[in-house]
Parts: structure tokens; C-alpha cells; sequence
């Protein structure tokens, strides 16, 4: 524990977060910013040197999570980019190991937060889900992407 507990306080990330309650002590978080928030710690558990893009799936009313993932490899893959081109990494992608991880029963509305906007095969893959009703990324990636989503009557909003 003491191992852990020396990485966690070396990037600072759990001292900063802890912070920040002392600046909401007069408000808290929209579901909005949360929702954001935990893509974006999402993010921080890629190994990718390039690019790290985390994302979560919860119920349109806010109430439940449903899934959540970052961009890597299968588990016990090398975790190493097969290429720095864009588009060649080779990891999966975080929408698409949150669909994977996602119950495929639960046919209840839903909303994916993402740090970065979807490409066209994850967007082809969240029309196929068919639940997913609104995605709210932070970065733009691929026009084409949201346009797919948008034309399969999915809201798509910029952060
Ligand atoms: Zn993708």
C-alpha cells in the first residue's frame, strides 16, 4: 500500500483533485462537468505517448454509470503504439472498450462523454448501439464522424 500510496502523491494527481473541494465549497459540479471529469481521468490511464482519450457511458438521466474506457490494448497486450501516424496506433479505442464493456441488454437511453470526438468507425459503432442518444466530446477529430451521428439523430455537442 505504502508503494501506491508514494506513485499517487509523486503525479500530484489525487493532492490536486483534493484541492479542488476547497474551490467548491460554494458550488458543486454540474452533472456535466463530472461526467467530463471522469472521461478526462479516463484519459490518464493510456499508455499513449500521442494521444490519450478517455471516455464514460451513463444514463441519460444522469443516475447510473454504465461503462467507461481509454485507448490500449486488449488486457495483457504490450500496450505500445504499433505506429505515431495517426490513426495507426493500433490500441482500441476508448468509445469502443466502453461499448464493449457496456451491457448489451440494457436498452435504456444513454450519453457518452469524450475527451476526444469520435472517429467514423467508433461513430458507426455508437449508431449500432442504437441506446447511445447524445455524445459531448472536448477536442473535434473527425467532421465526418459527427456528421454520421448526427444524421442517425444522435445530439452531438462540443464541450
Ligand atoms: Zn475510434
Amino acid at each position: 500500500m505504502g508503494n501506491k500510496r508514494r506513485v499517487l502523491e509523486k503525479s500530484g494527481i489525487v493532492t490536486a483533485l483534493s484541492d479542488l473541494r476547497g474551490v467548491f465549497k460554494e458550488r458543486r459540479l454540474s452533472f456535466d462537468e463530472k461526467w467530463m471529469c471522469h472521461a478526462l481521468v479516463n484519459s490518464l490511464r493510456s499508455s499513449d505517448p500521442k494521444r490519450k482519450v478517455g471516455c464514460i457511458i451513463v444514463s441519460l438521466d444522469n443516475k447510473r454509470t454504465i461503462s467507461q474506457g481509454y485507448n490500449g490494448d486488449e488486457p495483457g497486450g504490450s500496450n505500445k503504439r504499433k505506429s505515431l501516424e495517426t490513426g495507426e496506433s493500433g490500441f482500441l479505442h476508448a468509445e469502443e472498450n466502453a461499448l464493449i464493456m457496456s451491457d448489451g441488454t440494457d436498452q435504456s437511453d444513454k450519453k457518452l462523454y469524450t475527451t476526444l470526438s469520435p472517429c467514423y468507425t467508433c461513430a458507426q459503432r455508437i449508431v449500432l448501439n442504437s441506446t447511445i442518444k447524445e455524445v459531448i466530446y472536448l477536442e473535434s477529430y473527425d467532421e465526418l464522424a459527427l456528421k454520421l451521428l448526427k444524421k442517425n439523430g444522435i445530439r452531438v455537442r462540443k464541450w
